[in-house]
């Protein structure tokens, strides 16, 4: 890997040996970030290493190679708790931010919900903050309660605060950037006010932490999710951040091997810690893979990544606005490098088949948030998603691109 002090997208890409394929035989241009990025050479090479030196299961083995795996897998976990400034003791390996929160609502929220009880989540969520919330309300009775959203896509705080004030709510679920709408919320305050009202706060941070730095020991929430395949790291693996205190409150979600004390037929008992939610053999290479990843994010100035897609974002602007009929949903300030739009007569779906066959890669749908679709008033939408690979050089394609695709559909 290059050595660089300054924040050089052109020199960063040259890390990520995929960009450099084609796409329908034309330069690849990656503009589907938000769901998911794409991985330097440092996380291959890290698997590569893994799998060919020192892969063997963990906990169980004596001999030098298991004890290795155990370190990799070890040391991988204490690489993302400091980098999110908390304690190993608190970091729950998962299959990604999906399975965190089935986690979190199956084994902290639903021991402890029950009949009337209030889940506050809000209209920008994706289904994966949607769903499981609503098959443990159905198991328990509770009630989901939705903030809706301005139309710039910012969050209705002064509804947020009526739903917190109830005697009721005992549980707030909420992304902190939205996939869709780029909106960044303002958790800090929200996590803040939650806690005066004595309300557990759960993090998205899917849509986060591939561009801010987060620091959870300074923001308090309860617990944060997200998908290390989002963060430049492998597919399946993710974490769930459990704050100490809530921690000691979830019951085991999933048994198996490795979750417990002892088993016999007459009943089993529970190991302590993180492990009694980590049920059967854990994904070893992918902990090494976001650890790695974590890693080569330090090593760049990663606290440019929000201003460099803001920068892309605003290019990207400046080239379509003579597009006529053109929407972009979400347009607060200090929003994330996401453009999510729709143009008036054309099919996003369309669109993308036409920016394809130009080598780029884009995505339409409901982007698994259907709620916010409705609230937008649009079946599907298209939209570009940046990161801190992408250049200028990308966005002149990209909207080049869609100048044409627009011409031959509208
Ligand atoms: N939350 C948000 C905001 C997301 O964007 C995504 C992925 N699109 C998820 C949750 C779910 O992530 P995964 O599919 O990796 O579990």
């Amino acid at each position: 890997m290059s050595d660089r002090k300054l924040f050089d997208p052109v020199t960063i890409r040259k890390d990520f040996p995929i960009l450099s394929r084609k796409n329908r035989g034309k330069p690849l241009v990656y503009l589907d970030n938000a769901a998911t990025t794409q991985k330097p050479q440092s996380v291959i090479d890290a698997l590569s290493s893994y799998y060919s030196q020192n892969n063997s299961n963990v906990h169980r083995g004596v001999y030098e190679l298991a004890e290795d795996a155990e370190n990799l897998y070890r040391s991988a976990r204490k690489t993302i708790a400091d980098w999110l400034h908390v304690n190993p003791e608190e970091i729950i390996f998962t299959r990604g931010a999906t399975e965190g929160m089935n986690l979190i609502s199956r084994s902290f929220a639903q021991p402890m919900l029950k009949q009337g009880d209030e889940i506050i989540l809000t209209e920008m969520e994706h289904h994966a903050n949607i769903v499981p919330w609503q098959m443990v309300a159905k198991e328990t009775g509770a009630e989901i309660k939705v903030v809706p959203l301005f139309e710039d896509g910012s969050l209705d705080l002064n509804k947020l605060s009526e739903h917190l004030a109830s005697p009721k709510s005992v549980l707030l679920s909420l992304c902190h950037v939205s996939n869709v709408l780029g909106t960044v919320n303002p958790i800090e305050r929200i996590i803040e006010e939650a806690h005066q009202n004595d309300v557990k706060v759960v993090i998205d941070g899917a849509q986060s932490v591939p561009h801010l730095k987060v620091d959870l020991r300074a923001l308090g929430c309860d617990f944060f999710v997200f998908s290390g395949h989002k963060l430049f790291a492998p597919m399946g693996i993710g974490v769930v951040y459990a704050q100490s205190s809530n921690l000691e409150k979830m019951s085991p979600y999933q048994g198996g091997g490795d979750m417990i004390d002892q088993v016999s037929f007459n009943g089993t008992t529970f190991t302590t810690g993180v492990q009694r939610l980590e049920a059967g053999t854990p994904n070893v290479g992918g902990a090494i893979g976001l650890a790695e990843a974590v890693k080569y994010l330090e090593k760049i100035d990663f606290s440019r990544a929000h201003p460099h897609e803001k920068n892309l974002l605003s290019l990207t602007r400046e080239h379509v606005r003579e597009i006529p009929g053109l929407v972009e949903h979400g347009t607060t300030p200090d929003k994330a490098g996401v453009f999510c739009f729709s143009i008036d007569g054309v099919h996003p779906h369309d669109l993308a088949t036409l920016l394809d066959a130009e080598g780029i890669a884009t995505r339409t749908g409901h982007h698994c948030c259907q709620p916010l679709m409705k609230r937008l008033g649009h079946e599907a939408t298209a939209r570009a998603s940046f990161s801190i690979y992408n250049t200028d050089e990308d966005v002149v394609r990209f909207t080049s691109a869609l100048k044409r695709a627009v011409s031959i559909l509208a």
